[in-house]
């Protein structure tokens, strides 16, 4: 998607730190960090949001975890964990419309979040 700031990271038309691909899945470091681990999950394919899910993608979101579990597998993460978050159009905050998963790991986090 040509106005889509993440397609552009998949694209490598602008520059970003990544962790983790497949042919599916890009991993990235979050331009602005809330955590000592803020990464940020998402698929090649270009989805605006979780409304946008389409049948045949249901692999997608199977994708997106089992990426997510074996990059926190590397980070050395299974006793302490993370925390993966998805906001999802207004009341939840999204900014960028191409669906992700924000990783979060490295300090306790609270619950209920705000
Ligand atoms: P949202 O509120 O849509 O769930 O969060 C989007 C996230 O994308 C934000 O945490 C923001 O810091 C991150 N972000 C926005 N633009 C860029 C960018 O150009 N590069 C990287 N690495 N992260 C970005």
């Amino acid at each position: 998607m040509q106005d889509c700031i993440f397609c552009k990271i998949i694209n490598r038309e602008i520059p970003a730190d990544i962790v983790y691909e497949d042919d599916q899945v890009l991993a990235f470091k979050d331009i602005q960090p809330i955590a000592p681990t803020h990464l940020l999950f998402i698929p090649k394919k270009h989805i605006p949001t979780f409304f946008d899910l389409q049948p045949e993608d249901s692999h997608i979101l199977g994708d997106l975890q089992l990426a997510v579990v074996n990059v926190a597998k590397d980070m050395g993460l299974t006793e302490r964990g993370f925390r993966l978050v998805a906001n999802c159009k207004k009341d939840a905050g999204q900014v960028v419309w191409h669906l992700h998963y924000h990783f979060l790991a490295g300090r306790p986090f609270q619950w209920p979040p705000g």
